[in-house]
């Protein structure tokens, strides 16, 4: 078992619990060593902090910013940087701009296909008004009893290729690492084992990773089957990036995951939390 989790959401992005709650609930299943990933935002990590302290429980700040890199879209998270750093707040809200526009791009497409009227009812379900994204459309859909569960409503309306998928440009692979680094911190590519590319696309996604700065690789995560666990440890190994571990949390109720533990990492890798639990 391990008490290290390293990737978790709050009502800042698309988590339905506030930055305080997830870190108590973290805390109160025996995580020892947590980090906040909020998606491409961090103005959780105040509050996060200081609600981590008062549980006696190590603290890294975290970010997880959205990438466009050749025709897919990837996930970066960035950890143990500073959070007050201007290069990276300046490039997360760069990040953050297209989401409003292509939220009206979303409920556009979804009322072409015949379901008017989503845009206010996923704002409502959007906490912090800059970052409204689908988890907020899949919530107002799932309200309106138009798809039964999370699953379920993004296999049917809003996964790449379904009627509310609409493309949008993300960050640069480069920019993503460059201001994580820039600001101190550790770039991580988050659940590898969701990307639907082939092992030759994710060999060459990991040498420019590793080109423009990357140092880290998600391996034990929620959001990865068991089987994801030994491949990408044995990736990180060949590969020398560090292993992290995160549950991936964004709500209980939505999926079995919670967050502040997760099973344990398979031998090999170096994992990334070792210079952080040493600190703490
Ligand atoms: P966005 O950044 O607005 O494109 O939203 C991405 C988020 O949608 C992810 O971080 C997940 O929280 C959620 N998501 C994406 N795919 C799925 C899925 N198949 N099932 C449940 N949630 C998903
Ligand atoms: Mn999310
Ligand atoms: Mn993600
Ligand atoms: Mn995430």
């Amino acid at each position: 078992m391990l008490t290290v989790d390293l990737h978790n959401h709050s009502t800042v992005s698309d988590g339905m619990l506030p930055p305080r709650e997830v870190v108590a609930r973290a805390a109160a299943r025996g995580c020892t060593l947590f980090a906040l990933t909020d998606h491409d935002d961090v103005r959780g990590l105040d509050d996060a902090a200081d609600e981590a302290a008062k549980c006696g429980m190590a603290f890294v700040p975290g970010v997880e910013i959205s990438v466009s890199w050749r025709r897919h879209t990837l996930h970066i998270v960035g950890l143990g940087f500073d959070p007050k750093n201007a290069g990276l707040l300046a490039g997360l809200a760069s990040v953050r701009s297209g989401r409003d526009e292509r939220a009206v791009r979303i409920s556009e497409a979804l009322a072409a296909r015949g379901i008017p009227d989503t845009l206010v009812g996923a704002r409502k379900f959007a906490d912090n008004p800059e970052m409204i994204g689908r988890a907020h459309f899949a919530r107002h859909l799932i309200e309106r009893g138009i798809a039964k569960d999370m699953k379920g409503v993004f296999k049917k309306f809003l996964a790449k290729g379904k009627p509310g998928y609409v493309a949008h440009e993300w960050a640069t692979l480069a920019d993503a690492v460059g201001w994580i680094r820039d600001a101190g911190g550790i770039a991580v590519i988050a659940h590898p084992g969701r990307y639907e590319f082939g092992k030759q696309t994710m060999l060459e996604l990991i040498e420019e990773f590793k080109a423009v700065g990357g140092e880290g690789i998600e391996v034990v995560s929620g959001s990865h089957a068991a089987a994801d666990f030994e491949r990408f440890a044995r990736l990180a190994e060949v590969h020398g990036l560090f292993a992290s571990a995160g549950s991936d949390y964004h709500a209980t109720g939505e999926g079995a995951r919670e967050p502040g533990v997760l099973q344990d990492m398979p031998p090999g890798p170096t994992p990334v939390w070792l210079r952080w639990q040493a600190a703490a």
